[in-house]
């Protein structure tokens, strides 16, 4: 087991890649605080699902984290529940289609609120008890390969993780003291609710699986195994780097 006994945040944990790492996370020994998103009794239900499922301890927290007295009160539930805090992964994410010439103003700050800052304000709430506790920590940023690559009709969601890509390398610096890791994983196209509208349609599965060199969309599982790295002991001496898990999808240049 590579996190025994390791307390861990996951949020938007109630589906897609945020489920799979809150899982594997408590496969390989760590009690998790599995965070939804409030308002939704479905969330509700599937974070409640996953905490009986784990072998470990677990909790189930509503908190939207784009507040920040929501994620101030997780991170306390987490201590109080577990006793402190080890590992961060800031995985909850929403992007906006819309032309950029139709952007408002509305949609751009709910998807850098919680995009960029859940990322901040969840990050700087775990930082903070990490160096309390004074034993080292993780955070990890589910980012996208659209940190680095454009994706016209997007502009919110680009900026909002080429955004969290910086924030990423710069808290790499500021916590390196504090022996707290901070590194990316910037998913491809993962089978998950958010690609629904790709994966419920046969030609637009078709056009996107022909950009990928592994021909296929990714797995949660997959990025979840990359997580595990980043939060155990071997990632040790890795902090303020970006992690690919895109079946070679940034790699592809199509010229013809
Ligand atoms: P999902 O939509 O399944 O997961 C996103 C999760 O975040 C959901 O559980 C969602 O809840 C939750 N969430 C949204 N807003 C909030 C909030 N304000 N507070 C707390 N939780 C919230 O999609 P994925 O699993 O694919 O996405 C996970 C991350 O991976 C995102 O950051 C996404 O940008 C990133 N990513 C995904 C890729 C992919 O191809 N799937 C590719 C690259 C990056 P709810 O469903 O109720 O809104």
């Amino acid at each position: 087991m590579r996190l025994k006994d390791r307390v861990a945040l996951v949020t938007g944990a109630s589906s897609g890649i945020g489920e799979a790492i809150a899982a594997r996370f408590a496969a390989e020994g760590a009690h998790v605080c599995v965070n939804y998103r409030p308002g939704s009794p479905p969330d509700e239900a599937a974070a409640k699902r996953a905490v009986e499922g784990f072998g470990t301890r677990g909790i189930a927290v509503e908190a939207d984290v784009s507040r920040r007295e929501d994620v101030e009160r997780m991170v306390a539930e987490t201590v109080a529940a577990f006793g402190r805090i080890d590992i961060a992964v800031n995985n909850a994410g929403i992007e906006i289609k819309r032309p950029f010439l139709e952007q408002t103003d509305e949609e751009w700050h709910r998807v850098l609120d919680v995009n960029l800052y859940g990322a901040m304000v969840v990050s700087q709430a775990a930082a903070r008890e990490m160096v309390k506790q004074g034993t080292g920590g993780k955070l990890i940023f589910v980012s996208s390969v659209h940190e680095d690559i454009p994706f016209p009709g997007y502009t919110s969601y680009c900026a909002s993780k080429g955004a969290i890509r910086m924030m990423m390398r710069n808290l790499a610096m500021e916590l390196a003291p504090h022996r707290i890791n901070v590194n990316d994983i910037a998913p491809g196209a993962i089978a998950t609710p958010i690609n629904r509208y790709v994966l419920e349609d046969p030609e637009a599965m078709k056009n996107a699986v022909s950009e990928i060199p592994w021909g296929r969309f990714g797995r949660p599982e997959e990025v979840a195994g990359v997580a595990v790295f980043l939060a155990s002991d071997d990632a040790e001496y890795v902090t303020g780097s970006t992690y690919y898990v895109d079946g070679g999808l940034t790699q592809q240049v199509t010229l013809y």
